[in-house]
Order: structure tokens, then C-alpha cells, then sequence
């Protein structure tokens, strides 16, 4: 069994104040808070997952919100952008709904690249909304800000600054993608059938400054691994060849495995399951505090510790429903 991964599982970035990241990701992109935690090695500090209606692998962005932070710098060794896949008849729309909430908006399409709009999140972090060329079939988080036909369908691919060339795409190799196209410095690869939610692009620029990542920059990327068993089959596959990939680490809602790609960004490989119904209904995603059971113990000290953060009614549909 060969490592082959079916695409993006998640991005995971450093944010500031938490409600001011929840406002943005929930009211502005229109996305559903699907698990409100703590990251789990610093539990002071929350773990907050925005995804799909079910928060479905490749739908997700997960934040840190440290509160005070040092603004991080975008550069080499990097996650540089986060791009979400939107109809390609909605980025009107969305120019118009972003420039409404006072968000600069640039526009790139330039030769044959793909129409998109890029932006960035109250931290600074990159993002873009990307009009891709094939329908995307995933199904939209209706949340009433963000009208489903236009909703954000899930991620469509990441951008990786490297000044490590032939290290990053040997990396990305070994995670069994492949090169599909080029335009300019960037190569673009692709996990599986090479749709949304399977694409990396590889920005090469050997003159870009080291990334520095804190305050809005990406921690790490995640790819898929169906299940324990081959998740475990590829820790030792990468092992064999010389990765130095951590321990798997139990994460509640998917099980992990670390490791930096040769051009220096913070990879994982996360399984599909169980997902975010491991701890609370499908309708109640993302309103109440969760605890893994070993921090569980500690929950009143943890909950003392960090900040409020309110939830709008509207990131359940079960309320919005009974409210309409
Ligand atoms: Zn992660």
C-alpha cells in the first residue's frame, strides 16, 4: 500500500481575539462553527473549527485565538494562502458582500489562472474564494448571512511558499500527489480525482523571507487519511523514508500524525473519523464548550481561564428554523 491521500482535511492558523475571528468566519464568509475546544496541548487557549454543516474533512479551518498576539509574517516554509472553493457565478456577490463589511478585496485573473478574489481575515490571515472551473458537488452551509447558492462549498486548495523546491514536491510526492499544471512560479498539485479540496499550490520564490508563524499566518495544513488502520500503515511508510513524523496523537474528532515537509511547513495527515458528532448532535455543533475526557477534571479551571465567546443562535439550524 502506497501513501495516497484523497486531498485536504484541514488548515489550522493562529488568530487574536476569538469573537472578533468567530464574527468574521460565521457573519463574513458564512461558514458554520462546527466544534468550539481547546487546543489540547495549551488548553488555555481555544480550539474553534469551521467547516460545513457536519464539518466535513476538506470543508474545515480551525483557529487558535490567543488573544494578545505577535502578528506572525508570510514567507517561505509556509501555508502563505487558504483558498474555499464558491459557484463561479457567486464572486460578484461576494466582492460586493466583502467590500460591504469593509473588507479590501483584490481580484486575480490573470492569463489562465482561475477567477478569484483574495482577502484577508481580521488578523491579517490570506484567504481567497476561488471560482473553479468544475461544478463543485459539495453541499453549502446555508447560514442566512451567506445564501446557499453562493456559499463557500469547502476548501479548494492551500498555497506553500517554499524556497525548497525539489524538497516540497518530493514531500508532496510522498503523500501521492501529483503535478498537474504550472502558470508563472507556481506549480500546482493534486491528491486524487484533482478537485477542490485536493489541490496545493507550490509557490516557488528562493528570494522570499523565512515565514515567521503567529498572528495571522497558517500553523499547519492537514491531509486525509480514511481511516486508523491506514493512517497507521502511513506513519510507517513515511518513517521508512526518513520523515520525522510524531507519535499518532488523539485529537477527539480525527486521530493525527505531524511532520514538516523539506521546505519547512508543518504538515499532518488526519483520519476521517470519527468526526464532530463524536461528542454532541449533528444541530447543537460548535455552541457548547467540549472537553476531551482527560481535560474533562480540569473543566472549571479551564473554562475561568478563557474569554467569552458568544455564539449567534444561527450556527444551529434546528433554532434558525424554529425562529423563521
Ligand atoms: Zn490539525
Amino acid at each position: 500500500m502506497t501513501l495516497a491521500t484523497d486531498g485536504l482535511h484541514h488548515v489550522t492558523a493562529i488568530a487574536g481575539d476569538p469573537q472578533a475571528n468567530a464574527d468574521f468566519y460565521l457573519h463574513s464568509l458564512g461558514l458554520r462553527l462546527v466544534k468550539t475546544t481547546v487546543n489540547f496541548d495549551v488548553p488555555t487557549v481555544y480550539h474553534l473549527y469551521y467547516g460545513d454543516e457536519h464539518g466535513r474533512p476538506g470543508s474545515l479551518l480551525t483557529f487558535f485565538p490567543f488573544g494578545e498576539v505577535e502578528a506572525g509574517r508570510r514567507g517561505h516554509g509556509q501555508a502563505t494562502t487558504t483558498a474555499f472553493s464558491v459557484p463561479a457565478e457567486s464572486l460578484g456577490w461576494w466582492r460586493r458582500h466583502l467590500e460591504h463589511i469593509g473588507t479590501d478585496v483584490s481580484e486575480v485573473a490573470e492569463g489562465d489562472a482561475e477567477a478569484s478574489l483574495t482577502f484577508h481575515d481580521p488578523d491579517g490571515l490570506e484567504l481567497r474564494l476561488v471560482a473553479h472551473e468544475q461544478d463543485d458537488p459539495r453541499e453549502p452551509w446555508d447560514n442566512g448571512t451567506v445564501p446557499a447558492e453562493h456559499a463557500v462549498r469547502g476548501l479548494h486548495s492551500v498555497t506553500l511558499c517554499t524556497a525548497d523546491e525539489a524538497g516540497t514536491v518530493a514531500t508532496l510526492e510522498e503523500l501521492g500527489l501529483r503535478l498537474v499544471s504550472q502558470h508563472g512560479p507556481t506549480l500546482r498539485f493534486a491528491a486524487g480525482e484533482g478537485t477542490p479540496g485536493t489541490l496545493v499550490d507550490v509557490l516557488v520564490d528562493p528570494s522570499a523571507s523565512p515565514g515567521l508563524v503567529a498572528g495571522g499566518t497558517v500553523h499547519h495544513v492537514a491531509f486525509r487519511a480514511p481511516d486508523d488502520a491506514t493512517q497507521q500503515r502511513w506513519r510507517d511508510e513515511l518513517l521508512d523514508r526518513g520523515e520525522d513524523v510524531t507519535e499518532i496523537r488523539d485529537r477527539q474528532y480525527f486521530r493525527s500524525i505531524y511532520f514538516h515537509e523539506r521546505g519547512g511547513t508543518l504538515l499532518e495527515i488526519a483520519t476521517d473519523a470519527p468526526g464532530f458528532t463524536a461528542d454532541e448532535p449533528l444541530l447543537e455543533l460548535g455552541r457548547a464548550l467540549k472537553l476531551p475526557p482527560w481535560l474533562e477534571p480540569t473543566r472549571e479551571q479551564i473554562e475561568h481561564g478563557l474569554p467569552a465567546l458568544s455564539v449567534p443562535e444561527d450556527n444551529n439550524p434546528g433554532l434558525r428554523e424554529a425562529n423563521a
